[in-house]
């Protein structure tokens, strides 16, 4: 009797030990949300919806097999009342900064860079306030095919 009682307790101690190992696993981290792009100039998700202050970590992949220079893509989140066709414009002038153009860094909620074929990266970020935000791919012409809206809630 008085050896199995410390083995019960140990027993207890290593359940209780686990269940505080796993929890943090568990715990809540950004929601992902993957985005394919194409050489056809196609993003694989045109809406997104979040909460505000929710985080999110979006994964652009490019699956496309034409070189970075001529097919390139990125992300760009800009905030509301942003004036799209005015940023893209401004952003094909700006391909070391990954057509990003430095006056209108403001105008970003978030960003991934430019990505060449099979590649990846991601971009963690809040939701910002309730509203409609637009998403494109300021590569030189590509906008008008690859945008989408993040609807905030
Ligand atoms: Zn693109």
């Amino acid at each position: 009797m008085k050896i199995r009682f410390p083995s019960l307790s140990l027993l207890v101690a290593l359940a209780a030990g686990l269940t505080a190992g796993v929890a943090p696993v568990l715990a809540a981290g950004p929601r992902v949300i993957e985005i394919t792009a194409n050489d056809q100039m196609k993003f694989s998700v045109s809406a997104i919806e979040a909460k505000a202050g929710e985080e999110l970590k979006v994964v652009l992949t490019n699956q496309g097999t034409l070189p970075k220079e001529a097919m390139g893509h990125n992300w760009v989140l800009l905030k509301a009342g942003v004036d799209v066709a005015a940023f893209a414009t401004a952003a094909m002038a700006a391909k070391d900064t990954d057509y990003i153009p430095a006056a209108k860094k403001g105008d970003v909620v978030a960003s991934i860079p430019v990505l060449g074929p099979k590649k990846s990266a991601e971009a963690v970020f809040k939701a910002p306030a309730a509203g409609t935000y637009t998403f494109i791919c300021s590569f030189p012409g590509h906008y008008m095919l690859m945008k989408g809206t993040l609807t905030v809630k």
